[in-house]
């Protein structure tokens, strides 16, 4: 834990990887594989996102983002963040869970509020209860005082729920206010939008390190999809840039990997990024091959899987 609160502050630029927790039990088993071929790499950590898994038609135990964090951890020995979301549930569930993943080994949360219930437009708070991230990293703090080193989202476009940009910006300083000690960005698609986003923290006192969030472009549909999910605009330029090649998946990567290798590149020279966060849609071929391009990929150094080290396995229920 004090190895990536020190490599979080510090000046060698790392790298860290976000999935998803798949549908399926094969699915599940395919990620394992990924997990360990990437980690090869040597990311700083990689992280389980926060979703209701498994497809309701599909009759397999599907798998909770616990629990593909717990393999993350205990079988590929690989340092693992936990998102957590907190709308539409109870205290009591919230600090169930938390537990579930300190058990786990977990060391570190990324503490979120969560979208909306599907069919709701608007924001209802619940009187006394936990309604934004805010009230996550409190309770976190109360609960766990410094077990985990905890992270929140910022918003270089704004919160797309938010008045304006500046008033999302206040509430990202209260999450940090709170105890959060790094902050992920959304994606986005110009490094100048990532770099003023951080000169307005900066001006407002929020000084704990950022990252960018970094989607390399995979296909035409899923970044329609994401688009729309994240409700952010595309560039002109992308539109036009791929609108001719939408159907070549091929093409599309290509421009999805210089895209990205040209964006983290500002990105590290501008001096101010720790390190670079990848979107990889539980894939592996783009982002390890930016990764190879920007000199990030490490796969030199030796790897222990834990357990090799130790006959103790952590239980996954
Ligand atoms: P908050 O920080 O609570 O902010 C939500 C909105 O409320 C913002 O508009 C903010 O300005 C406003 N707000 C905050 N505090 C107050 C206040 N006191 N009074 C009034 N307004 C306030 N979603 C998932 O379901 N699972 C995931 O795993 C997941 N991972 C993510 C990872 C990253 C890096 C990012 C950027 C997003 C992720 N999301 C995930 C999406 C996220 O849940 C949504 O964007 C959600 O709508 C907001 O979550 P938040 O934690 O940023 O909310």
């Amino acid at each position: 834990i004090e190895r990536i609160r020190k490599r979080i502050q510090g000046k060698t630029p790392f790298f860290s990887l976000e999935f998803f927790p798949p549908r399926t039990q094969s699915g599940a088993m395919n990620l394992i594989s990924r997990f360990e071929r990437l980690s090869e790499g040597h990311p700083l950590f990689c992280d389980i996102t926060w979703h209701p898994a498994g497809d309701p038609s599909n009759t397999e135990k599907p798998t909770s983002s616990t629990c593909m964090a717990g393999v993350m951890l205990n079988y590929c020995g690989i340092e693992t963040m936990l998102h957590m979301t907190c709308v539409g549930m109870s205290t009591d569930t919230i600090k169930e869970n938390l537990h579930k993943a300190k058990d786990l080994g977990i060391r570190s949360i990324l503490a979120l509020r969560g979208d909306l219930p599907e069919g709701d437009d608007h924001w209802k708070e619940t009187e006394g209860g936990i309604n934004y991230a805010t009230d996550l990293v409190k309770l976190i703090k109360e609960e766990f005082g410094d077990h985990f080193v905890i992270c929140v989202a910022g918003y270089p476009a704004g919160h797309p729920d938010c008045r304006s940009y500046h008033e999302d910006l206040q509430h990202l300083k209260e999450k940090v206010d709170a105890g959060a000690d790094f902050i992920i960005t959304q994606l986005f698609f110009k490094p100048e939008t990532f770099l003023n986003y951080v000169k307005d923290c900066r001006k407002l006192g929020i000084n704990v390190p950022i990252l960018p969030g970094i989607l390399p472009i995979q296909a035409y549909q899923s970044l329609r999809h994401i688009v729309k999910l994240s409700k952010l605009e595309v560039p002109l330029e992308i539109i036009t840039a791929i609108s001719p090649i939408k159907d070549n998946d091929e093409a599309i990567r290509k421009f999805g990997i210089d895209h990205s290798v040209d964006m983290c590149r500002a990105l590290l020279k501008s001096g101010i990024v720790p390190g670079l966060h990848f979107y990889t849609l539980n894939r592996e071929v783009a982002v390890k091959e930016v990764l190879k391009q920007l000199g990030l990929w490490n796969e030199k150094a030796p790897r222990t899987l834990p357990w090799k080290k130790s006959a103790n396995h952590a239980r996954c229920d």
